[in-house]
């Protein structure tokens, strides 16, 4: 298995460990985006979010949330971000689902979420549930 997070998962290789659960573990990013920046990755070797048991899916975002607060405040953050790149075009770099938790501070100058789409939307919002819908119904 050469996967690095599974190897963590399973206690193959060191990890600052921060919360481990049944289905998923917590810990430091070995190249943090500011101190405390904490990763939750399903013990289930999964790429993507959409491809994650229920039950996976459930104890992932528990962790995220329980983790949440403690992140922020354990380091004197004003807040967290919270991310997932899902799939390899969002800059994904480890095919193993895994949310980021950065501890952020007012004036820390690293922006919103919104501030990586410089394109913004282009097609009619309408068209665009419609195509999505369909997607559901599908499923
Ligand atoms: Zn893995």
């Amino acid at each position: 298995m050469s996967c690095v997070f599974c190897r963590i998962a399973r206690g193959d290789i060191p990890a600052e460990i921060i919360a481990r659960e049944d289905g998923a573990v917590a810990f430091l990013d070995v190249a943090p985006l500011a101190d405390g920046h904490v990763l939750v990755v399903p013990e289930a070797h999964v790429a993507r979010l959409e491809d994650l048991a229920p039950d996976d899916a459930r104890t992932l975002f528990q962790t995220v949330v329980r983790l949440s607060g403690p992140v922020r405040d354990g380091l004197g953050a004003d807040g967290t971000t919270i991310g997932v790149n899902n799939g390899a075009a969002t800059g994904q770099t480890v095919p193993h689902v895994h949310v980021h938790i950065v501890p952020r501070r007012h004036g820390d100058g690293a922006g919103s979420i919104h501030s990586i789409f410089p394109g913004g939307s282009r097609r009619d919002v309408a068209e665009v549930g419609d195509a999505i819908r369909a997607e559901l119904a599908l499923g």
